[in-house]
């Protein structure tokens, strides 16, 4: 059998789910490819913090544009996605921390970014719960929170409704030239291939500069009111950079629903799904440092996922050198956030509309420029 569609897209977790329902209200004809379920992979894993960051020019507009899309969205979203906005709270604990709090202050304030610097007793008076005394923090009101896997459910089910079709439970083995091959032999034939396989997009694209970064977190029971905004330490930042090191760094968000989600670990060159005992002694450990009372709490679910990590840290979005096949992946720990702005970047970019930020900075091209003058 051999379907034709205007666009395929491989992979039906946040980032396939979102540029599906993008391509499909611009009316092109979609079929989406998935190798599981819907939000299998990274996604059905993530924490769903919709969060701006700064640790470059280029992630901060992305971050910020797709965070505006959330909140565009926001409103359609069914209740079960669980979507609000109690907003972050970046943690100091010294002094240096404090002077990056302040750096990153006056970095958001710059971008319009509504954020306020708290001193320890403002802190304290916001979060209770949290060890006392501490330097202080920097609380960014707009920072959201949602459903990831029933976020990407709803991203797909509007796609569908406007008439795409879902494959599942076939993987992509190839895709080159408009036509993709399933693992059971079918042809798909599309105008335009879009991978978004995330951590596994190599397999598909080989040669792109994608690799596996585990992470792991835990799930408590409901504890409605004993946090109030998504807590990170300042050290998460450096956890993030870290490239070869196991880390681990204090990140819990208030769900909904009352439950608490504990992060967070990061691992390069450890493929292995299984959960890792150390690894969440570790978290539960560095989590206690700010938070002693934690330790009373029952967990009920500890649960491991594959980001996909980039060299320069930025996603890859855009053509590649076969004009057929787009990328939408290594959008590492934020693709949550991230996955509507990329979708919206794709879309302007097939149908040559004017964009709302450049997409030049996430081009795929620019790490073969990187690999080709090393
Ligand atoms: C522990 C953890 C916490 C995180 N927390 C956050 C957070 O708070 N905020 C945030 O913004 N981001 C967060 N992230 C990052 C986020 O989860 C990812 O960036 C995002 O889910 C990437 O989405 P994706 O659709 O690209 O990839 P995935 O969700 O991995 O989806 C790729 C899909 O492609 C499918 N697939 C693979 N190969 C094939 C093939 N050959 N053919 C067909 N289908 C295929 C897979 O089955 C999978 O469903 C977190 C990640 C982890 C691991």
């Amino acid at each position: 059998m051999s379907a034709i569609s205007d666009v395929a897209v491989l992979g039906a977790g946040i980032v396939g789910a979102a540029c599906a329902f993008e391509c499909a209200r611009t009316g092109m004809s979609v079929t989406i490819i998935e190798r599981g379920a819907v939000a299998s992979g990274a996604t059905g894993a993530a924490m769903g913090h919709i969060v701006v960051m700064d640790d470059s020019p280029a992630q901060f507009a992305l971050t910020k544009y797709s965070q505006s899309l959330w909140e565009e969205l926001a409103p359609q979203l069914p209740a079960s996605v669980e979507y609000y906005r109690p907003g972050t709270i970046w943690i100091a604990a010294d002094d240096e921390e404090m002077a990056e709090v302040r750096r990153k202050h006056a970095s958001y304030t710059s971008g319009k970014i509504h954020c306020a610097l708290l001193d320890g007793k403002a802190l304290a008076d916001a979060e209770p719960n949290l060890r006392q005394p501490l330097t202080g923090g920097l609380l960014v009101g707009n920072d959201a929170v949602l459903h990831p896997d029933r976020a990407a459910q709803y991203l797909i089910s509007e796609a569908r409704k406007l008439g795409a079709q879902l494959i599942t439970g076939h993987a992509a083995r190839s895709a080159s030239r408009g036509r993709i091959t399933l693992d059971h032999g079918e042809a798909i034939h599309a105008g335009a291939i879009i991978n978004a396989a995330g951590a596994l997009s190599p397999s598909i694209t080989p040669g792109i500069q994608v690799k596996k970064r585990k992470g792991h977190l835990i799930l408590t029971d409901p504890y409605p009111g004993y946090i109030h905004h998504q807590l990170v330490e300042l050290g998460y930042l450096k956890s993030a950079h870290a490239s070869t090191a196991d880390s681990v760094a204090f990140n819990i968000q208030p769900r909904l629903s009352g439950h608490l989600l504990i992060g967070s670990s990061r691992q390069y060159g450890n493929e292995d799904p299984a959960v890792d005992q150390h690894i969440l002694d570790a978290m539960m450990e560095r989590a206690a440092v700010y938070m002693p009372s934690l330790s009373s709490l029952t967990t009920i679910r500890s649960w491991t996922g594959f980001r996909a990590a980039t060299p320069d840290k930025l996603p890859l979005i855009g053509p590649t050198e076969d004009p057929t096949v787009l990328l939408a992946t290594g959008h590492e720990g934020l693709g949550i956030t991230t996955s509507l702005g990329t979708a919206r970047l794709l879309a302007d970019h097939m149908l040559r509309r004017p964009a709302a930020i450049p997409i030049d900075p996430y081009l795929p091209a620019r790490l073969t420029t990187l690999q080709e003058t090393r």
